[in-house]
């Protein structure tokens, strides 16, 4: 249940407070400048939300039966725009995010973003900070990733995303880029999760392999109630008995994320495959399926690259996926063309 306070006084706050309490449910407050909200979470059976709507102070009783509050459709009926520079997840338009697995020089970035701008992404990726399988593989190169990454960015005008693994790497990260991801690796590191909804960025959370949905949106609403409101979901593929793909993306999630929450969530098929030659066929399922967004790995040279050359676009493969995803989501009467929605 989430009870909205218009301006109330302190002890209307209290007194609201203390009635949550007496139905044995836990209380969460958040206040902004104008209004504060109040989250009941536990076993809402016996709540009249009319007992809380006659309080002073009160302005609105949203029920929410769901464990995830802010996140949910019921909370806002309307889809969540998150904008990061002119992209805009989550509205008519498709952005596509783009760029190699791991940042490894200045020139490998900026002659991939070069190419994905000129095809039509809306924004550039690469991992600065790489959370690896074994600790003996590259681990990125950090600081200086972050650096090349917003370099290239400003040259380029593509805002920019990476990935950002350890809470005390936040502040630092923030003041390189555009937007923040939590891998799928540390979606329920909750000090993390802390850490970014304090971050005046937007954040993407990609999903674990081996996350409910609900846990997923879970984690979505530790950003959300931490006072951050631009959070972006990734579906990267769940781990299944499947071995001839990495993972399996899980293209219910799409339509099922969008009836239960208003935030935008988006795809990533390079992960989610693991092998480039799926990447189209996975990525135009996704468009089809109602995702706000893709996430593609693309590298100058796969055969050369860091990490997860295999699952990487050429830059000629990425070029020629834009055009068909193009003619998809005018097909679909998706808005604006994923190749234009980057607004350039
Ligand atoms: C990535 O996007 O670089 C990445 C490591 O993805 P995931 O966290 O989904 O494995
Ligand atoms: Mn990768």
């Amino acid at each position: 249940m989430i009870i909205m306070m218009n301006a109330p006084a302190a002890d209307q706050v209290r007194r609201v407070q203390e009635k949550i309490a007496q139905f044995g449910l836990e209380s969460h407050l958040l206040s902004s400048p104008d209004r504060i909200i109040i989250t009941a979470a536990g076993d809402l059976e016996a709540v009249n939300p009319e007992q809380f709507e006659r309080l002073p102070g009160v302005e609105r009783v949203i029920p929410v039966a769901t464990p995830f509050k802010l996140a949910s459709r019921q909370f806002r009926g309307d889809a969540t725009e998150v904008a990061v520079g002119a992209a805009r997840f989550g509205g008519p338009a498709v952005p596509v995010i783009a760029g190699p697995c791991a940042v490894e020089s200045y020139d490998q970035v900026r002659e991939t973003a070069l190419a994905v701008k000129a095809a039509g992404a809306a924004m550039l990726r690469g991992g600065a900070y790489k959370p690896r399988t074994s600790p003996y593989s590259f681990q990125g190169l950090e600081e200086e990733g972050l650096k090349i990454l917003a370099a290239v960015g400003r040259e380029t005008g593509l805002p920019v995303v990476s990935e950002v693994t350890d809470p005390r790497a936040v502040e630092l990260a923030a003041a390189h880029l555009d937007m923040l991801q939590v891998g799928a690796r540390n979606m329920q590191n909750y000090v993390l999760l802390k850490e970014v909804a304090r971050a005046n960025k937007p954040i993407l959370l990609k999903r674990s392999p081996a996350a409910t949905v609900e846990e997923w949106l879970m984690a979505a609403e530790y950003i959300l109630a931490g006072g951050n409101p631009n959070v972006v979901l990734c579906e990267r593929g769940i781990r299944t008995f499947e071995t001839g793909t990495r993972y399996t993306l899980d293209i219910n999630a799409i339509p099922l994320v969008k009836l239960l929450s208003h935030l935008p969530v988006m795809a990533d098929p390079s992960h989610g495959t693991g092998k480039w030659k799926l990447v189209g066929p996975v990525a135009k399922a996704a468009l089809a399926a109602g995702a706000d967004g893709l996430m593609l790995e693309v590298h100058p040279c796969p055969e050369e690259a860091m990490s997860d050359g295999s699952q990487s676009l050429t830059v000629n493969n990425f070029r020629q996926l834009m055009k068909d995803l193009a003619v998809l989501s005018a097909a679909l009467g998706r808005g604006e063309s994923p190749a234009t929605a980057g607004g350039k």
